[in-house]
């Protein structure tokens, strides 16, 4: 393993901060896998999966087990975790611009298409590192003038010719549940699998403001669309994991989180070895038919119902109490299916989204995700 160290744009005089990013196995050889922890800053448990996985991956590559390259980002958001305001930590969205960290990635597709479209073949080996090596061309080229904009330009540059990538999130409070574009539904079942998910949700989204795993699958899907005489593959199956909830981070389970992200490389032969997987915990959902719970008045949060519960419809998924006009309002599922998160503050705005559950049906148009 050897470590490299990038250096962000400067946003101050006399402050700049660094990125690391941690290089196992050989770079050329066999799939690369990157793996990032906590783009939301906030978001923790990342960090501790990706310290276990750092010795487990250290003593693979040492036994002569790894068979392609890892990069690992321990901590892939330096500027969200200094971000400490009256002693709370922010996070989400950068503080000088407002924007969420993980939005604004690239649109690939667009960026590319046309430098692409004279140089493929009928060959989808060959198309594949065209079109790597047109991301990181176009990459090389965009200017990074503000910190915000190193720090995602750095994280690209690191992950756009990866196989697969992970980016390790987590919610508020939550089951394991991961988010995946459609077309890479069968590739990330078994991770799914080994990791116990409780919900796989699945989109396939228009919007113009792509998260960082939609950015690195999309463009593939998004060059079929427009190229289609030509074969390319889905060559990046990118997810974002939801390791459950902010507070969920122990020992015991990021490491058994990072040893079954070992088993999902296994089972791509990233890894020497076998694996047999375990049984699926869920059908994959559409993101569309996932209902977001809503407090209709500000007033105490009292939850009736634990993240990863079955829910049918009707049942109260919480109260909403107001304790100056003694009015109790329940919230109540309106699809069947579990619920993955809610919230981790127990005083509701009114409107606010306090839970979310993973319905089987699609019933929502527009955009999917907050922004
Ligand atoms: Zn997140």
């Amino acid at each position: 393993m050897h470590t490299q160290t990038h250096h962000l744009t400067s946003p101050a005089t006399g402050t700049q901060r660094t990125l690391h990013s941690l290089h196992f196995g050989q770079a050329g050889h066999g799939q690369k896998i990157y793996i990032q922890a906590s783009l939301h800053a906030d978001e923790l448990p990342g960090m501790l999966v990706a310290h276990h996985l750092r010795g487990l991956l250290t003593t693979l590559e040492d036994e002569g087990q790894l068979l392609g390259e890892v990069v690992l980002v321990p901590i892939a958001n330096p500027i969200g975790l200094d971000q400490t305001v009256m002693f709370t930590q922010l996070g989400r969205f950068e503080l000088a611009s407002g924007e969420n960290f993980n939005r604004h990635y690239p649109d690939f597709a667009t960026a590319i298409v046309d430098t692409v479209a004279p140089l493929l073949t009928q060959d989808a080996g060959h198309n594949r590192e065209v079109i790597r090596a047109a991301m990181r061309e176009w990459l090389s080229q965009q200017p990074t003038v503000t910190e915000l904009a190193s720090l995602r330009n750095t994280l690209m540059r690191l992950a756009c010719d990866a196989d697969v990538v992970l980016d390790l999130h987590c919610d508020f409070e939550a089951a394991m549940h991961v988010y995946v574009e459609t077309p890479y539904l069968e590739q990330v079942q078994p991770l799914a699998q080994t990791l116990g998910a409780r919900a796989v949700l699945w989109a396939q989204s228009d919007s113009p403001t792509l998260c960082f795993d939609e950015a690195l699958s999309g463009v593939w899907w998004r060059l079929r669309q427009r190229l289609h005489n030509h074969p390319i593959p889905l060559a990046c199956m990118a997810s974002t994991i939801e390791l459950r909830g902010q507070t969920d981070v122990n020992h015991v389970q990021a490491h058994a989180d990072a040893q079954a992200i070992v088993d999902f490389l296994i089972h791509r032969q990233v890894i020497v070895g076998t694996t047999s997987l375990p049984v699926a915990q869920c059908e994959a959902t559409p993101l569309a038919g996932s209902q977001t719970l809503y407090a209709p008045h500000a007033g105490v949060i009292s939850y009736h119902a634990e993240p990863g519960q079955l829910l049918t419809v009707g049942d109260v998924v919480a109260d909403i109490v107001c304790p100056a006009t003694a009015l109790v309002t329940p919230v109540l599922a309106e699809v069947d299916g579990v619920l993955y998160a809610r919230h981790i503050v127990r005083w509701a705005c009114s409107g606010m989204d306090i839970g979310k559950i993973a319905g089987a049906t699609a019933f929502k148009t527009g955009p999917l995700l907050s922004a």
